[in-house]
């Protein structure tokens, strides 16, 4: 036994890997070295080297993890380099423009990188200190964009599904409490919650019926409300479907408005929603995780206005602020409803020594460890600017419109919608085909063939049952002659489509 615990010291004491004052020059040196290989990243040709699926297994003594090999921080990278770095996807290439996903900026890697190695864990103050300061001010920064009242809190999360989980949850409890006095978060489950019902828009987000689902509501406790041909909730649609819940003896609870709905960047009217939410008297939740950070620009703040109405909100800092995964918030009217999620544990937040001089930021969350996520946003809105991420923003919007002008009247494609944000869903039409099942097949044959050489990455999706491309654009350096380019490359390999593929 005794011996035992003596080797392990041994090889503890032999790798002097902790980030603490002893390896403070190996901190740097690896920090160096990784830095030159994710550098080296950037000098990737393509967004993705077209290595397939099969030959990425085959890597088997790269992927393994043995426990008792010790390599070098250079023996790793090199290792690293050829398994992931020359392999996976530059969201900053040109040729990039499926999904979601912005190329980040510089100080918000620098954030990243200093909020990974100091190691902070954000949820308790005596964790934290001055970083519980910076996580709500970030907070108070947006809610203030947002026009939300003084009493209006928020929270890092670790994106737009937890956001959209924790205003769902919050909709439920405060409607089962002040209608029928129910404690949910004491006493679980009741009857009555099987009859609550929530509306958003047909093009809502997945993680709404997701969330509706992990909360014991059910997907069909979500009524999908019909949108118009801007892809965008009907307001009397809306009335309608709430009318008739009633009538079948349900519970309207929540009425959600997208701004920027994932496909389609359209926005749902808010300011009118809010007013029929009012009506009702239901919780009001805004999912921005796309648009909200559109409230920077010049171009979109009004398509948001009515947002300060909002009991809730989401919004995604890594989609359209330019951060890495993971920097997102959710925002709430009044910071009172965060009882519905806080918990007092006796050994990291006992009630007694609530201190509001001393924040436990855990009263917030749904997490418990958590990551200093509001330190590349910081970073970010030191050095960057809000109004110039706000003229990002711009860009990438007038970038799509310039290029639906540009395809909007050429015979080999139909466009789903006229852009409002920086999306485009659109698809190509064979000449001499009328068959939509063959131009679904061609679309798909199109987005698989260009991704799987490296050429371009475009994303997919359906609208009425067919199948559309789909442009994801937040790349703001990019230009309309990039974009046109792999408007090109998409009919060359339409063309080229053989139908005994
Ligand atoms: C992306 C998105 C989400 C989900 O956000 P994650 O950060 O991916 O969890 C929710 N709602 C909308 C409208 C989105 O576009």
């Amino acid at each position: 036994m005794l011996l035992d615990t003596e080797t392990a010291i041994l090889v503890d004491l032999k790798t002097d890997n902790f980030f603490d004052p002893k390896s403070q020059k190996t901190y740097e040196t690896y920090i160096q070295k990784a830095v030159e290989y994710v550098s080296g990243f950037l000098t990737n040709k393509d967004f993705y080297s077209g290595e397939t699926p099969s030959n990425l297994r085959l890597k088997e003594t790269l992927l393994k993890a043995d426990p008792d090999i010790n390599l070098s921080i250079e023996e790793a990278l090199t290792q690293i380099k050829e398994l992931y770095l020359d392999h996976t996807i530059a969201f900053h290439h040109k040729n990039y423009v499926a999904h979601l996903n912005c190329p980040v900026l510089l100080p918000a890697i620098v954030g990243d990188m200093i909020a990974s190695s100091v190691n902070t864990a954000i949820e308790t103050w005596d964790q934290s200190t001055s970083a519980t300061l910076i996580e709500q001010e970030m907070i108070r920064w947006v809610c203030s964009k947002m026009s939300l009242p003084n009493t209006s809190d928020g929270v890092f999360t670790s994106g737009g599904t937890q956001s959209n989980f924790m205003a769902l949850l919050m909709a439920r409890d405060d409607y089962a409490f002040k209608h029928y006095g129910l404690n949910i978060k004491e006493n679980g489950w009741s009857d009555v919650v099987s009859k609550f019902r929530i509306f958003c828009s047909e093009k809502a987000h997945f993680s709404i019926k997701k969330n509706a689902a992990l909360l014991g509501m059910g997907y069909n406790s979500v009524i999908p409300v019909e949108t118009d041909d801007r892809m965008k909730m009907k307001p009397d649609a809306l009335v309608q479907a709430v009318e008739k819940e009633k009538q079948l003896g349900n519970i309207p609870i929540a009425i959600i408005a997208t701004a920027g709905t994932t496909d389609f960047g359209s926005f749902d009217p808010i300011d009118t929603i809010a007013k029929i939410t009012n009506e009702y008297n239901l919780w009001f939740h805004v999912d921005g995780a796309y648009g909200g950070g559109y409230i920077l620009t010049e171009t979109h703040k009004n398509q948001l206005s009515g947002i300060e109405h909002a009991d809730s909100i989401t919004i995604d800092f890594h989609k359209t602020m330019f951060q890495p995964v993971c920097s997102s918030a959710f925002l709430i009217r009044d910071t009172k409803y965060f009882k519905y999620v806080s918990y007092y544990a006796d050994y990291l937040n006992p009630l007694e020594h609530r201190n509001d001089e001393c924040p436990n930021l855990i009263e917030k969350s749904i997490q418990t460890t958590r990551r200093f996520d509001a330190l590349k946003l910081w970073f970010t809105l030191k050095m960057t600017g809000a109004k110039t991420i706000g003229s990002f923003l711009e860009k990438v919007h007038y970038l799509t419109l310039d290029l639906y002008q540009h395809i909007k009247d050429d015979h080999y494609f139909e466009i789903a919608h006229k852009p409002e944000l920086s999306t485009l869903v659109f698809r190509y039409i064979s000449q001499g085909i009328d068959n939509d099942s063959i131009h679904d097949t061609i679309n798909l044959h199109i987005k698989n063939t260009l991704f799987k050489s490296g050429q371009a990455s475009i994303a997919s999706t359906k609208l009425k049952g067919k199948v559309y491309l789909k442009f994801t654009l937040l790349n703001p350096k990019s230009t309309i002659d990039d974009l046109l380019n792999i408007i090109q490359m998409i009919k060359t390999t339409g063309q080229n489509y053989t139908f005994n593929n």
